[in-house]
């Protein structure tokens, strides 16, 4: 992956019926096919649900608390990720919130999209 790429919020837009969605995706989750195309999207959403991790696994363990949610993208597509920041100056773990818009930070290699409060 491309240092540029990182930087975007990338994903396919299926050509078969129009259905988008953000990466990991190798075939169309709407109808099945795999005639896709790549896309990038605005980057601007909302909190569609989120959960406050205070124990991480993995590498994320020393990240914890932090916030993953689903994040619905203003195209409509939803992708999973993390919030980081504050909102409304306090920390993101304990001021996110359902529909609080967000925008896309970054992408980081083993964790995924990083969000921030837009
Ligand atoms: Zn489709």
């Amino acid at each position: 992956m491309q240092t540029a790429e990182l930087n975007a919020l990338t994903g396919k837009k299926c050509k078969s019926c129009g259905f988008e969605a953000t990466d990991p995706v190798v075939s169309c989750t709407s109808c099945g096919s795999e005639d896709v195309e790549p896309k990038t999207f605005s980057g601007k959403g909302k909190v569609y649900t989120y959960t406050v991790v205070h124990v991480g696994f993995g590498h994320l363990a020393s990240r914890a608390p932090y916030v993953l949610a689903v994040i619905e993208l203003e195209e409509g597509a939803k992708t999973m990720g993390l919030i980081e920041g504050e909102y409304q100056g306090k920390p993101i773990t304990e001021s996110v919130a359902i529909d609080m818009p967000v925008q896309f930070l970054r992408t980081e290699e083993k964790t995924g999209f990083i969000f921030k409060s837009a």
